[in-house]
């Protein structure tokens, strides 16, 4: 039977959505908490999306969330990761990632077979036996198990044998369950940070609940606040004495307001990390720390007075943990993804630090003018982001504020209170450059997503592997979403690049086009 395209009946629709609080200086309730949320700045308006937000049924269709292991074992350089899964997940992760698990780089797969699955062989001991070899061999910081679809399925009870295998080992366990029934592509990472955070030395001088290894390095960590504390007002003190200069390039004045602590969160490649903790820095704010860190033993201290701000759209569940278990205050800004988007969250993060920021708005102008040429290729042209990686919101605002023309932004799942600011912010990109707001559609049916593109024919389609050669077999230009995941697109700096990967795919078919054209001139002459 031929489906009607016109007909949606698995549609639900959800517009003007209640679910985010609409008032400024609002405070997010939770279960176990109420936390503040200082919004002063406009980008940060937690109010409900104003235009269509939709909620198909499809399932996930994206990339496996246990890729996250790719990156995240090269980000934190002394840990394992120790995924437990199928043969299925080792060739995922080998073929479809190209990276080596059985090269014993510092991460592994310990393989189910028939005799774990029907419980003839115990799994504590399988663990325990894979975990001491590992240490062995690596003897890593932390041990990171990964779940799978099989763990999940079979039940296995991975949260209650780490604390008792962790004390035997005397290696730290993080479980994260990060299989692809319940997870979409990048909220792997989400999983693995948001179980890493229970990790976390506690800020206040008590450590409470947590083994030896990790007391240790909060005392470390609160060394190393105490340094940076005399160093802060030793540079201020400085600051004051030599009259300083307002140039960016110059250390600023480090404020009072310092004295509350900004932990961000989210794994990126050292040097973008560097450059916007520069950025942070340029406005007088230091960063005590990352989650992750390059070292486990480095893991920020969290508690009631730490303020902490993510820079991924896909780390909400990291957040909630952060919240509700940690007792952070969470900053809702939008992502530092764009110019536009780096100078939001610059700017919210001076808001709620009580700073003015300056020389913002020039920087954001200087990278615009500089980036006229490239901009005005896609000035008008159409994108329909099919959804996979939960970057799309951030993508198609940015795009927006370039000229073009988003007809449908797909993504497989939305937390709208932690992208409250993003949502804002691309509402008021598409005030500004006068189109109306794209519709939103979570978890979006693949099937009707083909329809909807075979009907707009849009210039570019920003998709999942799976379906980026079937489109370009029937003359759709599309970009793999993962490449927005693992290039480096964030900051003030890397505009050139992200532009560049929207940029390339249409001006390679544009001379395909011109090729064919020659070769039929030549073929007639
Ligand atoms: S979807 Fe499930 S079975 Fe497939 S690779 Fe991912 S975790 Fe393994």
């Amino acid at each position: 039977m031929v489906k009607n395209k016109k007909r949606f009946p698995l549609f639900q629709t959800f517009r003007n959505s209640s679910s985010i609080p609409a008032s400024k200086n609002s405070v997010l309730e939770t279960a176990n908490q109420s936390i503040s949320v200082e919004s002063s700045n406009e980008t940060s308006t937690a109010a409900p999306y104003s235009g269509q937000f939709e909620c198909e049924t499809g399932n996930y269709h994206t990339f496996c969330p246990i890729s996250c292991v790719s990156w995240l074992y090269q980000k934190i350089e002394d840990s394992f990761f120790l995924v437990i899964g199928t043969k299925t997940c080792g060739y995922f992760l080998q073929n479809a990632l190209g990276v080596m698990i059985f090269a014993e780089p510092r991460y592994a797969m310990a393989e189910l077979e028939e005799s774990d699955i029907s419980a003839q062989l115990n799994d504590y001991k399988e663990l325990k036996r894979l975990c001491l070899q590992i240490k062995q061999d690596r003897n890593p910081s932390v041990i990171v198990w990964i779940g799978t679809c099989t763990t999940e399925i079979i039940k296995m009870d991975l949260e209650g044998m780490a604390p008792t295998l962790e004390a035997e080992i005397g290696i730290p366990i993080v479980v994260a369950r990060a299989n692809g029934l319940d997870y979409a592509f990048t909220q792997g990472e989400d999983t693995v940070l948001a179980a890493m955070a229970q990790k976390c030395p506690a800020r206040e001088g008590r450590l409470k609940n947590i083994n030896l290894p990790i007391a240790r390095s909060a005392i470390r960590a609160d060394e190393t606040l105490k340094s940076a504390r005399t160093s802060v007002e030793d540079q201020a003190t400085k600051t004051v004495t030599s009259n300083s200069s307002n140039s960016i390039n110059a250390d600023p004045p480090i404020s009072n307001k310092q004295l509350k602590e900004l932990v961000l969160f989210g794994s990126l490649p050292t040097t973008i990390a560097n450059q916007l903790q520069l950025e942070l820095k340029r406005q007088g704010i230091n960063v005590s720390g990352w989650l992750p860190s390059a070292r486990y033993s480095d893991l920020p201290a969290l508690g009631e007075n730490v303020y902490v701000c993510g820079i991924n759209p896909f780390l909400s569940r990291t957040a909630t943990s952060l919240m509700r278990r940690r007792k952070c205050k969470l900053i809702s800004a939008p992502f530092p993804i764009g110019p536009d988007g780096t100078r939001a969250w610059v700017e919210k993060i001076c808001n709620v630090f009580g700073i003015v920021p300056t020389g913002l708005e020039e920087r954001e102008k200087t990278i615009w003018t500089n980036l006229t040429e490239s901009i005005n290729f896609i000035k008008g042209k159409s994108v329909f982001f099919m959804g996979d990686n939960l970057l799309e919101i951030s993508l198609a605002r940015f795009l927006i504020r370039c000229g073009m023309v988003v007809y449908e932004i797909g993504i497989p799942y939305m937390d709208k209170r932690f992208q409250a600011g993003e949502l804002a912010l691309l509402e008021k990109t598409c005030i500004k450059m006068k189109v109306p707001f794209p519709r939103i559609v979570e978890k979006p049916d693949n099937y009707y997503q083909i329809q909807r593109i075979k009907e707009l024919k849009p210039d570019l389609v920003i998709t999942g592997m799976a379906h980026a050669n079937p489109l370009e077999a029937r003359g759709i230009t599309t970009k793999w979403s993962v490449e927005f995941t693992f290039a480096q697109i964030h900051g003030f700096t890397n505009t050139k690049d992200l532009l560049e990967l929207v940029s390339r795919p249409l001006r390679r078919n544009k001379n395909l086009e011109n090729h064919d054209s020659l070769s039929k001139t030549f073929a007639l002459q």
